[in-house]
């Protein structure tokens, strides 16, 4: 492929080292067609599908003109959900390791004011945040803009579904005039070109679907009667065998009765939804991604540009409402050069809003051809152990690794992904060790303190 390497454009050789130690040797197509542009300064709108890498495209310009000297929020980026603008905050803490003391601030919500504001009397250089919340400190001047030089709506089309319009226009009114507008969308739709002309300067216009690699998905739909759906669910799970698999549903009450049924039925799965407490919804995805959970059920809002590197499933068992969430839904699946299996079931009385997906690409087969096996069972690899203590206490991933190999202790290949928030740390640990692991450190120490685990 023709891609094109960091170095060649204008950034510092401690952010070029950076993005070398993260392991960013060449730039995504999105990032090579739009970082020259945006880091002359220049707004961008660009249209790219998940996973393409645009989170970097805005980061590094917002990163490479930041004045780390100057403690005023000097960017802002508008996310349409808490998820979302975790992740964003995640990945630009990653790019900005190149200097030392850049102040990255989430403000979402669904969370308490109270440590919200903490933070900000602490000041911040970048505040990712969804339009709600972000007004509500506006207004409060708890958040003040007037230092603002870039601004960023990631995923703006999905901020419009969500209704965000007006938010968004009034934290319009508190951002000075002058400043740098990047826009990303992964559909251009009229309403997306329309706002960038209202709030972008002679916006360049980037669209880099055509020289994206596809992803590779096989897609394959089913017609089903309403009753049988679940266990036509769980035949697919039989026959395909995923390691793990995003179910999408229409509602909350769904997701969670889905999630339910499941269990019953030895499938292990667990729902999010924009109705669990955000404590809540980092266990699940936690979880999902560390191999102790395999099946998510969720709703589109809910699921929107989580990154999940290695999906291997993804069904519609609530059909999608439009063809674009349609095909944001099994974009998760087959990224980076893996194969991905994207399912769909519908009823007879759903065989209308199906026919615009028929090409000869896509298979319409008889679910009768699903393996069915007797008293199938889907259980995760991994259990998540919890330790009550994390970055403020100094935890690194070696601390717990060691503290659970050393002398007599379990095997490396028994633990999987570590997460270390700031004051609990997520480790997997293969389900037939779970035991042995939570006795080691509950009566072990790591580095030399003692801290309370219990398995989630
Ligand atoms: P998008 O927002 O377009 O859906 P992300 O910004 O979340 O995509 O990026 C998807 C994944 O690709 C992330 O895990 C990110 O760390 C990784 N990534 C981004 N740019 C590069 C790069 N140049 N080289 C390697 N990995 C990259
Ligand atoms: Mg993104």
């Amino acid at each position: 492929m023709n891609q094109k390497e960091f170095k060649e454009l204008s950034l510092s050789a401690s952010m070029l080292k950076n993005l070398d130690e993260i392991g960013y040797m060449e730039m995504t197509p999105i990032q090579s067609q739009g970082l020259p542009h945006i880091l002359e300064g220049k707004d961008v709108i660009a249209e790219a599908k998940t996973g393409s890498g645009k989170t970097a495209t805005f980061g590094i310009g917002i990163l490479a003109k930041l004045d780390v000297k100057k403690f005023k929020v000097q960017s802002l980026v508008l996310c349409p959900t808490r998820e979302l603008a975790e992740q964003v905050a995640k990945e630009l803490r990653l790019l900005a390791k190149f200097a030392h003391n850049i102040k990255i601030l989430t403000l979402c919500g669904g969370v308490a004011f109270g440590p919200q504001f903490g933070s900000l009397r602490h000041g911040a250089h970048i505040v990712v945040g969804t339009p709600g919340r972000v007004l509500k400190h506006l207004k409060k001047e708890s958040l003040i803009l007037d230092n603002l030089d870039t601004l960023v709506f990631d995923e703006a089309d999905r901020m419009l579904d969500m209704g965000f319009l007006e938010e968004i226009n009034d934290v319009l009114s508190f951002i000075p005039k002058q400043r740098q507008t990047l826009l990303f969308s992964a559909t251009f739709t009229d309403e997306i070109l329309d706002i960038s002309k209202s709030i972008q300067k002679d916006a360049l216009h980037i669209k880099s679907k055509s020289i994206e690699v596809p992803n590779r998905i096989e897609e394959r739909f089913y017609e089903v009667i309403q009753s049988d759906k679940i266990e036509t669910l769980i035949d697919i799970f039989a026959t395909f065998e995923p390691q793990n698999a995003i179910v999408f549903v229409n509602t909350k009450i769904q997701a969670d009765d889905l999630a339910a049924q499941l269990q019953q039925r030895r499938v292990d799965a667990l729902a999010i939804h924009g109705d669990l407490e955000q404590f809540e919804r980092n266990d699940v995805l936690i979880q999902f991604t560390n191999a102790s959970c395999r099946v998510l059920i969720a709703t589109d809002v809910a699921a929107r540009g989580l990154d999940i590197k290695e999906l291997s499933m993804v069904v519609n068992y609530d059909i999608a409402l439009t063809n674009e969430t349609y095909t944001h839904r099994i974009g998760r699946t087959g990224r980076s050069g893996k194969e991905g299996l994207a399912f769909t079931l519908y009823t007879q009385n759903e065989t209308d809003k199906i026919e615009i997906y028929k090409n000869t690409n896509r298979l319409f087969e008889d679910k009768e051809t699903l393996k069915h096996i007797k008293n199938f069972e889907m259980k995760p690899q991994n259990i998540t152990l919890v330790i009550e203590g994390g970055k403020k206490d100094k935890l690194r991933a070696g601390d717990i690794l060691g503290a659970l190999t050393g002398d007599a202790g379990l095997n490396k290949e028994s633990i999987g992904k570590i997460d270390i928030y700031d004051r609990q740390s997520f480790v997997a640990i293969r389900s037939a060790d779970i035991d042995e692991a939570h006795q080691k450190l509950k009566n072990g120490k790591i580095k030399g303190k003692k801290f309370s685990t219990w398995i989630l």
